[in-house]
Formats: C-alpha cells, structure tokens, sequence
C-alpha cells in the first residue's frame, strides 16, 4: 500500500496520514517533519531548509529528493508507506516514479483532499503542532484532552512560524502553482482518488477506508 497525500497547506495530509498509518501499519513519512526536526536539531540540511520555509517557499528539489528516496528504500516501507507533503512539485513525481520503477515499486493511491482556500486560512491559525512527535491539534475542531499538551506523547504544543497568516496565503499561491499540478499528473497514471476534506476528520478517514479497503 504506496500512498501519497495530496491537498493544500492544511487540508489535512498530516491527521489522515497518521490515521492511515495507525490503521494499516504502515510507516507515515512526513517531508515537513523531517525538516522542522532537522531545524529543532540545529543540521545543515536544517538550516537551509529554514531560509525556505519561514518564508512560506517550497525547499529545493534537491534538499528533498534524495532524502524521500532513501527513506521509501529501507526496510520497513516493503510492505508501503503514506507520503505527506512529498511530492510537491512535478520534478520531484518524475524523481520518486524514476526511483521506484528501478525498485521494482510505483505508487498505489494518490489521495486529494480537497479543501477549499477559504477554509484553509481560519484552519491554519487554529493548529497546533507537537515539537516533539509531530502530531496536529486544531483548537476548536480536534482539542487535545489537556490545553496545550500533546495527548500522544504528553509534549509541548505550538503555533508554527510559518502558519502565520500572511505566510499561509504564501504557500497556497505556492501550492496552486507548484503542486496542483500533480492532480494531474496522478490521474494520467490512473491513481488520483479524491476525499472531501471539509469534513470532520472522521468522515473523511471513513471515505479513505472505503477507497483503500478494511
Ligand atoms: P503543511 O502540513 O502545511 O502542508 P508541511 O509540514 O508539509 O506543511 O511543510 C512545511 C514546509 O516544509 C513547506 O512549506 C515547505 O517549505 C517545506 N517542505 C515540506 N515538504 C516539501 C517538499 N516535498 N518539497 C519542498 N518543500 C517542502
Ligand atoms: P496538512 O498536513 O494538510 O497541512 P493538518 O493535518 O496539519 O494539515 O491539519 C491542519 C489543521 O486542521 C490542524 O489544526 C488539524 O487539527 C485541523 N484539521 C485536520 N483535519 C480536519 C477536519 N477534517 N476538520 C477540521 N479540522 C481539521
Ligand atoms: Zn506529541
């Protein structure tokens, strides 16, 4: 089971993606994550992905393929993975097809959730993010048990930089030019299944569950 999120900044790629790895087993392997942990740990890669990011642009091609396609590679992805935030551009779809069809491998579903802009603002100012596993809480929609905690692992919540006002309505022109492309591209290779994410995070993981199977 090889799947990748598809949908806008806050469209909710990261609560289903967890949702779906919690279900099937199956490793949950998140691009922004794995920056803001590489930011949090003061590295290289780190550090260039944040002159990026804080300003609600896409990080290089190159900061990020590599990293995806080593990943996708070891051992616990045999069995699948759910991609979130990876691909964000069509080079970058081109790179994994590239890397996968020489692995025997290609994509099973491309999942879009679809979300329209104008949600997508009041969304973003409600998030909540764990520093330390990555989980999101949203503060009217999806509270944590206790204000502020994370209930997965009892850690701090935040706001993120980069989910800002002014830098969300950045990195949705962002998405519509770079990303939205990739609909396409996903639905000439026959795997482009579509959930309406203005549902509650429930009925949304319903429809992905009918779409993947029980
Ligand atoms: P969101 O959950 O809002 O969609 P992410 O956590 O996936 O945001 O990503 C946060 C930021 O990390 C992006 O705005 C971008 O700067 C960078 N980023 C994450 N994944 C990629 C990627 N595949 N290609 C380029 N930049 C990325
Ligand atoms: P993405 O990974 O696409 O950027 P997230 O999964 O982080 O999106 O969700 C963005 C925000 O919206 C978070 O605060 C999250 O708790 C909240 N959220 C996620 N799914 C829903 C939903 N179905 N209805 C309302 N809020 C949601
Ligand atoms: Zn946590």
């Amino acid at each position: 089971m090889k799947i990748i999120m598809l949908g806008a900044p806050g469209a909710g790629k990261g609560t289903q993606a967890k949702m779906i790895s919690d279900k099937y087993g199956i490793p949950h392997i998140s691009t922004g994550d794995i920056f803001r942990a590489n930011i949090k740990n003061g590295t290289e890669l780190g550090k260039k992905a944040k002159t990026y990011m804080d300003q609600g642009l896409l990080v290089p091609d190159e900061l990020v393929v590599d990293l995806v396609v080593d990943r996708v590679a070891q051992d616990d992805c045999a069995k699948g993975y759910v991609l979130d935030g990876f691909p964000r551009t069509i080079p970058q779809a081109e790179a994994l097809d590239a890397a996968l069809e020489k692995m025997g491998s290609k994509v099973g579903y491309a999942i879009n959730v679809e979300v329209p802009d104008e949600n997508i603002v009041t969304r973003m100012s409600g998030r909540r993010a764990c520093v330390s596993c990555g989980a999101t809480y949203h503060i009217v929609h999806i509270p944590p048990k206790t204000e502020g905690i994370c209930d997965r692992c009892g850690a701090k919540l935040i706001l993120r930089d980069d989910d800002k006002p002014e830098t969300v309505k950045k990195r949705l022109a962002v998405y519509h030019e770079q990303t939205q492309p990739l609909i396409d591209y996903y639905t000439k290779q026959n795997v482009l299944v579509e959930v309406d994410g203005t549902k509650d995070m429930e009925e949304v993981f319903a429809a992905i569950c009918r779409i993947l199977g029980e």
